[in-house]
């Protein structure tokens, strides 16, 4: 995700003339509320998420067995000379989904199965296997309901917990370390037209559907904390996910064209006025689903990749430019951090209010879709960057947002020295040096790095995670120098690609390569974490 770098500042002094008001009429209200703004009543918060539109339970589904060793067409979603990614990671989370996409009465619904392959690669034993239903988050502001769940082809009633964004299955018995169970779970979901929650990332806008999510996910299970079942707040990214590989059967009616996280492998035309569009990926965090009857299209290579841009009727000359930097951008990492290891990467224009990333795919929000606009370009270098730091390389955005967000940050100076020069990547970074000393100008928290979403406040997130976040980098940069920087980067990249970080990884991988003790700077700027020497933090904290 992206805040809106260029407008950045009109916006502090808008959160701070806010502010100012949110005092004033604090001071000269009573507990009552009259003569101020209305007051909610404080069960409304409490309330379960409304549904907005009927969905009668479907018929059963009969979903398919699904031989999981059979993985030789999964190749296809990836570059040449990456194939053999997909057999070293078929133990990963697997899902089969059939799911058929109508938009009707002034609502998106998908009503589908899913067949999901669990194994428990942890080294503990598991009573419980937890899924998440992203739609009912705050932030999506869409309707999940789960109607049957089989757990080894036996019937299994699960338990829904968090606001219904927490499924729980039980397991009749412990899942030992390398054993794996097998689920399938029949849903709908919904998105009503014009609903708009959080960043706009899920929904139906304008003959649009934007879905991340829109099928049950398999959570997190971490060592020591268990599964991962936190109801995330509406700010920053949500999700927080393991790679998988999916292969999607799609249903649509026959015009509408549809963008999807991995590769198309095959078109059927159901003779009833729908096809049934079969996609399939490489080990990927999430299968985002975009479709529309309106989309063009237009595909250019940046090597052996196929970029595709979907837009919008009338933004044709917007498209190409999007595709310009797309192609850039796509080159400059490539280069300069590591190999993109997937078939395609799609850029689609939709109704969000910046730019969203997710595996293989980024939205973009339509306000921007003009030539030479300067936001088009920093918000694709962006999302563009969050493909190798968050879809290649995971973490948990919702707890150390930083860990994706702030080097993704760095990669735009990365894209702007390859694409502009020397130069140019000085003034960006300079841009970043002002509007840091601006916000800490206006009397705000220099808090570090290292702080979940909900510790942010106000501007604190944006100014925090996306401005001084990357100018921790430039720090690195500054004491390692940029060689050994670049080394340290691309080596965390290919160590960790597919797989979840924490800070713990950036900092021993950065001081391997680096062969200097961070602990001293890291504690400066990132804050405490599992993994800094003990010693230096209490030396640093006796000399404060
Ligand atoms: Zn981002």
């Amino acid at each position: 995700m992206s805040t809106i770098h260029v407008t950045q500042r009109l916006w502090t002094l808008v959160a701070l003339a806010i502010i100012s008001m949110m005092v004033v009429s604090a001071c000269g209200d009573t507990a009552s509320g009259s003569g101020g703004l209305p007051t909610l009543a404080p069960t409304i918060t409490a309330l379960a998420p409304a549904t907005p539109t009927d969905i009668p339970a479907p018929d059963p589904v009969d979903i398919p067995a699904v031989n999981w060793d059979d993985v030789d067409r999964f190749q296809a979603a990836m570059r040449p000379g990456y194939e053999n990614d997909i057999k070293r990671y078929m133990d990963r989370n697997r899902y089969y989904i059939e799911a058929n996409l109508m938009f009707e009465e002034g609502a998106a619904v998908l009503l589908g199965a899913e067949r999901v392959r669990y194994v428990n690669r942890t080294a503990d034993t598991l009573d419980e296997i937890v899924f998440r239903l992203y739609p009912n988050m705050a932030a999506a502001g869409g309707r999940m309901i789960v109607y049957r769940t089989t757990l080894n082809d036996v019937p299994v009633e699960p338990t829904l917990a968090e606001r219904e964004t927490v499924l729980v299955i039980p397991l009749d018995h412990p899942l030992a370390p390398g054993e794996s169970a097998e689920m399938t779970l029949q849903f709908s979901t919904a998105a009503e037209q014009g609903m708009f929650a959080g960043y706009g990332e899920f929904g139906l806008q304008d003959n649009v559907f934007s879905g991340p999510q829109w099928y049950p996910v398999l959570s997190v299970y971490e060592e020591g904390n268990g599964w991962w079942r936190q109801r995330p707040s509406t700010q920053g990214d949500p999700s927080y996910l393991e790679t998988a590989l999916f292969e999607v059967l799609l249903t649509v009616p026959e015009h509408f064209v549809t963008a999807m996280s991995g590769t198309d492998i095959g078109v059927t035309d159901n003779g009833d006025g729908t096809k049934t569009v079969h996609n399939i990926t490489g080990p990927m965090r999430d299968f985002l689903l975009v479709a529309s009857p309106g989309f063009g299209q237009i595909t250019e290579y940046m090597d052996d990749i196929a970029v595709s841009v979907y837009f919008w009727p009338g933004d044709e000359d917007g498209a190409e430019y999007a595709m310009d930097v797309s192609l850039d951008a796509m080159r400059a990492y490539d280069t300069n951090i590591g190999a993109y290891p997937f078939a395609e990467f799609d850029v689609v224009e939709t109704f969000n209010l910046t730019g969203i990333e997710y595996p293989g795919m980024t939205i973009i929000a339509d306000r921007y879709w003009r030539r030479g606009d300067p936001f088009l370009e920093t918000v694709l270098a962006h999302e563009i960057g969050h493909q190798w730091f968050y879809s290649l390389v995971g973490n948990d955005q919702v707890n150390h947002p930083w860990l994706d967000e702030s080097l993704t940050c760095y990669t735009e100076y990365i894209y702007a020295r390859a694409v502009h020069g020397e130069d140019e990547g000085r003034e960006w970074v300079q841009n970043d040096r002002d509007r840091y000393n601006f916000y800490l100008s206006t009397g705000a928290a220099d808090l570090v790095l290292n702080l979940p979403v909900s510790a942010y406040v106000n501007n604190n997130y944006g100014a925090i995670i996306y401005v001084k976040g990357p100018l921790f980098y430039v720090e690195l940069e500054r004491m390692l120098g940029r060689d050994t920087l670049m080394k340290a980067i691309q080596t965390y990249f290919d160590r960790f690609h597919y797989e979840v970080v924490t800070s713990r990884n950036v900092l021993e991988t950065f001081e391997e390569v680096s062969e200097q003790e961070l602990d001293a700077v890291f504690y400066q700027w990132v804050g405490e974490f599992d993994g800094l020497d003990p010693d230096v933090i209490a030396d640093l904290q006796t000399r404060q």
